[in-house]
């Protein structure tokens, strides 16, 4: 539904509305920039917490526990008077009214509105496979991963004790982005570190982690010489990368594979999904032209076009600069929501919005204990790997954590870990079936997967580590 671009329906005398849909990296920087601003901030966001997804992979394999990663938004915001905090779902937008529906059934009236809902994950039309193959965005997210992981070496050590055998310990990672190359270091890290001294029947040092993608190098987005730097510390943790196979089925337990090198049919005891994304469904809403992952494409005052009272931004955002489409990253999502208060405060001084442009820090990913990859591009130029990546990604990390707290709480939960080698989030919770498990068990110790072994390397013998 579009609109031209007209000027603020308030009230006399009354502030204008800001509605912020989204308590993420782009919604908590445009509530903050917008603290001294004579505007009434509403922030909506269906969860109650924001949550710095950097470090959600840690979650997921045990080293922090959620709360030292994620902040109540209100609690982010309590200072700022002219702010107030809203957990609900946001349903629908109406550009022509300028108010937007909830879930609870109530209507939010709007003079400006900020939608930064983010982005989800896509199984490529294939949503049939998210049962089997959890993808890493939430809290949530973050703690079936953890439960799932921890459970399959629980679930090896009673077998192996009772029966002598067990199904194979094979942790398939579909995605060599980012999240893919941290969640398949970070496992392997787990099984080879702070696992080893843990059980009595198998060896989790032994546990096989493969991380496929249908590319021609990991971590695709970054200059060549650090996908290659990446994959050779992967492989020296253990991890097997496989370049060129596509995932073409997925169920419980088990991957089908195709593509340039394909690796046949996989058993896997856990299965992530770190390969795709889309665009929240909200940026559909606003009637503008997206992009065909759903990004809303704005202009250089991140508005859809005729829409100049609502700003698009982070992971929603299809933005170009210089002629390159700017990352779905934390960096990009916080400058615009920055950006944010400086174009409303033109509007109130009836000056010319600035343009915003883009200020690209660099990109850096962990691949392990002590290790990572950082692309640097302020303040120096830099490719790094090893240790000094992983001390800067270390450094940066605390630094944009939200919270003291929370960052004391992260610097000494490291610190421990790093010294004593073990995890201290090491819970199960909830539900103790593995999908796919009890299939494995029923197939028995003979079943072959030989031909995958062939090709892979992976453990085919069902029986003792
Ligand atoms: C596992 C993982 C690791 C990452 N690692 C890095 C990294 O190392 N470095 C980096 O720069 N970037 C990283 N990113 C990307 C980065 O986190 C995102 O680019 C950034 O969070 C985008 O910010 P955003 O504000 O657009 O969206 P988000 O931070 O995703 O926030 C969106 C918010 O909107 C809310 N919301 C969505 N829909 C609705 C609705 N209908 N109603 C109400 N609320 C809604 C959500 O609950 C959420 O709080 C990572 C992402 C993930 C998932």
């Amino acid at each position: 539904m579009t609109q031209l671009a007209q000027p603020l329906q308030q009230l006399p005398g009354k502030q204008p509305r800001v509605v912020i849909i989204g308590g993420g990296f782009g919604g908590i920087h445009a509530a903050k920039s917008l603290a001294h601003l004579p505007v009434e901030v509403t922030i909506i966001d269906r969860r109650n917490h924001h949550t710095f997804q950097p470090l959600l992979y840690q979650v997921a394999l045990a080293v922090l526990s959620p709360a030292d990663i994620a902040s109540p938004i209100r609690s982010i915001v309590r200072h700022q008077k002219n702010t107030q905090v809203l957990m609900d779902e946001v349903i629908g937008i109406d550009t022509l009214k300028q108010s937007v529906a909830l879930k609870s059934g109530a209507q939010i009236p709007y003079d400006y509105l900020v939608v930064a809902a983010g982005s989800t994950h896509s199984y490529f039309g294939h949503e049939e496979w998210s049962a089997a193959a959890p993808g890493l965005k939430t809290v949530e997210d973050a703690t079936e991963i953890r439960r799932r992981v921890l459970l399959a070496f629980e679930l090896a050590e009673r077998h192996m004790q009772e029966h002598g055998w067990h199904p194979p310990l094979n942790f398939v990672v579909i995605g060599g982005g980012p999240t893919g190359v941290e969640l398949a270091g970070a496992i392997r890290d787990i099984a080879q570190y702070y696992m080893k001294h843990d059980f009595r029947h198998i060896n989790p040092q032994k546990a096989k982690v493969l991380l496929l993608d249908g590319g021609e190098r990991l971590l695709a987005a970054y200059p060549p010489d650090l996908s290659a730097k990446a994959q050779k510390e992967l492989e020296a943790l253990g991890v097997e990368v496989h370049l060129g196979c596509h995932v073409t089925g997925i169920e419980p337990g088990w991957v089908e594979t195709g593509g340039p090198r394909p690796l046949g049919k996989l058993e896997a005891a856990v299965i992530l999904w770190a390969a795709g994304v889309q665009a929240s469904p909200l940026g559909k809403m606003l009637g503008g032209e997206t992009d065909k992952r759903g990004c809303v494409i704005v202009d250089d005052q991140l508005n859809p076009a005729n829409l100049a009272n609502v700003f698009v931004l982070g992971d929603l955002a299809h933005f170009v600069q210089d002629g390159k489409q700017v990352p779905g990253v934390a960096q990009p999502a916080m400058q615009m929501g920055d950006h944010v208060a400086k174009m409303i405060s033109a509007d109130l001084k009836g000056a010319k919005r600035p343009a915003f442009r883009y200020f690209d820090k660099g990109d850096m990913a962990t691949i392990g204990r002590m290790s990572a990859v950082a692309d640097v591009k302020w303040p120096f130029k830099a490719h790094m790997g090893g240790f000094p990546a992983w001390f800067t990604w270390l450094t940066v990390h605390i630094f944009f954590l939200i919270g003291f707290r929370n960052r004391i709480a992260v610097l000494f939960t490291w610190v421990w870990s790093y010294f004593s080698f073990t995890r201290s989030a090491r819970l199960i919770t909830g539900d103790q079936r593995l999908p796919g498990w009890q299939e494995q068990v029923e197939a028995g110790p003979a079943r072959p997967s030989a031909a995958v072994s062939a090709q892979t390397g992976v453990s085919g013998s069902r029986a003792a580590d």
